[in-house]
């Protein structure tokens, strides 16, 4: 039931997207566009194969009816010809979307927009060469107007897929996961990679500029035949909203965006009439559409540069500053110290026994009671304090304004939060506790890492004297 849903959605969308090519037709079989070849891609890359029925249904459905051309023959010449120029239609989609899913669709990479852009021609060149063979060899089209019409099928084809295909898929997306079909969660990313703005405002206006660049060229290309050339050209000025939509509002709304700026583009060619240079606005609509996407690759890498840097500052497990970037930190908050005299403390803290607990709950167990000493620690802690892992379960504090009073009590409370509460991990509750060493750093002259070292002796000390207990490390060796 589910299954037939899908299909049928799938041949109704394709039937009205062909209407739509219908509707927009600025001479007798000639549209800027041919909407159901990006629909035919996107399902390509959503469903795979499973979705060539659906297209086949459509596409001989709407021949029988007669939604495409005008074809006097009689009923079942026109079934034959609909079944088989939709047979290559489909196939030559689906197979040029299976590649391109190959090599990668999951972000839209830098690498995975250059796919996409060249292979939505690609497949678009062999729909119409396949597509326009079965028109001949089943009588529907002359030889002769064939050879004529396969540049306008193929440019034709080719701006439907590059402006429709990316956005039909992420709706075929939502329809999947709406209807609960396992995975294919594939391009969900993509509507993830910036999380969308609350804010209607500035893409409504960023929107605006697009159509204000199009009612530009509108204006001009009608006000005589003298101006059309210039006009056509004035769509171009649609890049810069267009861009930076996909720098700001996120893979969804520029897909959006670029649908609509295509399909209002292919509109404006239908009421302009013909002789309008719709070569030219093919064209825009096409480079529109690659420098919209070849945008939209700018904030992925930006996301994934930040994940990276996240990673180098970050212990992955426990959230804690990792071993470079805790002295980083310290460093810039000793300087701030001095600058203002105001006192600095660090901490060291050893888990107790924790080998103990690996062996008797396993590798899992200890990761667990990292992660949660780490989550209690910053519960605790105050923002400007800094948590660092330094090793296996060896963590250290840097903890700004804060003297040797202040830095033992605030030990003493973490203590007390580790201590109080075992852990809890499958079943089991897991004691856990801490010894350690805390230092006020010798603003005079001491080094952060000396005054870690300090704080290590008393750590060992508290560990010697029966753990589970805070020390105070012993002044700086040059002494006051
Ligand atoms: P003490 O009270 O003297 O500190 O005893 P301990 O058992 O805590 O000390 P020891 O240094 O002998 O053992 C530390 C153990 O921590 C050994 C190592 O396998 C384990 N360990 C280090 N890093 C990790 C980690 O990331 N995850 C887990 N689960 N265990 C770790
Ligand atoms: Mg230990
Ligand atoms: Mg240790």
């Amino acid at each position: 039931m589910k299954r037939l849903l899908l299909h049928a959605a799938v041949a109704g969308a394709w039937i009205a997207l062909a209407l739509l090519a219908r509707l927009q037709e600025y001479a007798p079989h000639a549209s800027l566009w041919f909407p159901p070849a990006g629909l035919a891609f996107a399902v390509g890359v959503m469903l795979g194969w499973r979705g060539v029925p659906a297209i086949l249904v459509a596409t001989t459905a709407g021949s029988v009816a007669g939604i495409f051309a005008s074809d006097p023959r009689p009923w079942d010449a026109r079934l034959w010809s609909g079944f088989a120029s939709g047979l290559a239609h489909a196939l030559t989609y689906v197979a040029g979307a299976r590649l391109l899913v190959r090599l990668g669709v999951e972000r839209p990479t830098p690498q995975a927009v250059s796919f996409f852009l060249l292979l939505a021609p690609a497949a678009a060149l062999f729909a119409s060469a396949t597509g326009l063979a079965a028109l001949v060899a089943t009588g529907a089209l002359a030889a002769a107007d064939a050879r004529e019409a396969w540049l306008a099928f193929w440019i034709g084809d080719a701006v439907a897929v590059l402006s429709l295909a990316p956005l039909l898929g992420i709706l075929l997306g939502g329809l999947l996961d709406r209807l609960r079909f396992d995975p294919p969660g594939r391009l969900h990313v993509h509507v993830q990679v910036i999380p969308l703005s609350a804010t209607w405002r500035p893409f409504a206006l960023k929107i605006a500029a697009c159509l204000l660049a199009l009612t530009g060229s509108a204006a001009v290309v009608a006000s005589g035949p003298e101006h059309r050339l210039v006009g056509s050209f004035l769509v171009f000025f649609a890049i810069v909203p267009l861009t930076l939509i996909a720098h700001t509002e996120g893979a969804l709304r520029t897909y959006a965006a670029i649908a609509a700026l295509g399909t209002a583009i292919a509109g404006l060619g239908a009421a302009l009439g013909p002789g309008v240079h719709e070569v030219s606005y093919q064209f825009a609509t096409m480079i529109l559409s690659g420098s919209a996407l070849f945008g939209l690759a700018v904030p992925v890498l930006y996301s994934e540069n930040r994940e990276l840097r996240l990673r180098l500052t970050h212990d992955s497990l426990t959230g804690a500053h990792t071993r470079a970037h805790f002295f980083e930190v310290a460093e810039r908050e000793l300087e701030r110290s001095r600058r203002f005299a105001t006192p600095l403390a660090v901490a060291a803290f050893d888990v107790d026994h924790f080998k103990a607990i690996n062996d008797r709950h396993g590798h899992a167990a200890g990761d667990a009671v990292l992660t949660e000493i780490a989550a209690r620690c910053r519960r605790e802690l105050r923002s400007s304090d800094a948590l660092g892992r330094l090793g296996g379960e060896e963590f250290a504090l840097v903890l700004p304004m804060t003297g040797e009073e202040a830095a033992a009590e605030t030990a003493e409370r973490l203590a007390a939060v580790l201590r109080d509460q075992p852990v809890r991990h499958g079943g089991a509750l897991l004691r856990v506790t801490a010894s350690f060493g805390v230092a006020v750093v010798d603003l005079a002259g001491e080094t952060v890492p000396d005054a870690l070292a300090r704080a290590d002796r008393a750590l060992y000390d508290a560990k010697g004297a029966g753990r589970d207990r805070v020390r105070r490390a012993a002044p700086p060796a040059s002494g006051r």
